[in-house]
């Protein structure tokens, strides 16, 4: 759980907060299932009074073990995420739908950070972006050079291709 305490920013119009952290992903809450992040987790933010709520910025980086989806290659990347979120002064007129609300001088800034990072991570991760993936035919790792099966007679589109093309 990441705790800031705002008894301070809260009295000040104009208040503003910074901070810096190493994380360790059970500290984010986040399982190695959720993402295989490698080491810890460096935060940097500041919350910030603007008036009727806090606002909290954050910026998160690590580095995360992802799977190629071409060539399912297991890689080490970076992650990183950006994270603004508003926060409530609980029993606060128009709370805007899910916004985070605090009720003490204590905000619990773990939710927005976790969800922040793990909406950034990529829905296909590629080992690089022009990985050549696996040959169809054989298997084999087409980035390692060129295996010599004949692929284009797999896909019945490229067959009729090179039908055409042949004619
Ligand atoms: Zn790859
Ligand atoms: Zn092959």
């Amino acid at each position: 759980m990441i705790k800031i305490n705002v008894a301070e920013i809260k009295k000040r119009l104009v208040g503003a907060k910074t901070f810096a952290f190493a994380l360790e992903p059970a500290e984010l809450e986040i399982t190695p299932e959720e993402m295989a992040l490698v080491g810890s987790v460096k935060l940097e933010g500041t919350i910030s009074n603007v008036g009727d709520v806090l606002l909290l910025k954050a910026q998160l980086s690590g580095q995360v073990k992802r799977t190629c989806g071409r060539c399912l290659k297991e890689f080490t990347a970076a992650a990183e995420a950006e994270v603004v979120e508003k926060f409530y002064p609980a029993g606060a007129e128009n709370i805007e739908n899910d916004a985070f609300v605090y009720d003490s001088d204590v905000i619990e800034i773990t939710e927005p950070l976790r969800e922040g990072l793990l909406l950034a991570e990529p829905m296909q991760a590629l080992c690089k972006p022009d990985c050549r993936g696996l040959c169809p035919v054989c298997g084999a790792d087409l980035n390692k050079g060129d295996c010599g099966c004949d692929r284009l007679t797999v896909d019945p589109r490229l067959a009729a291709l090179k039908q055409f093309i042949k004619n």
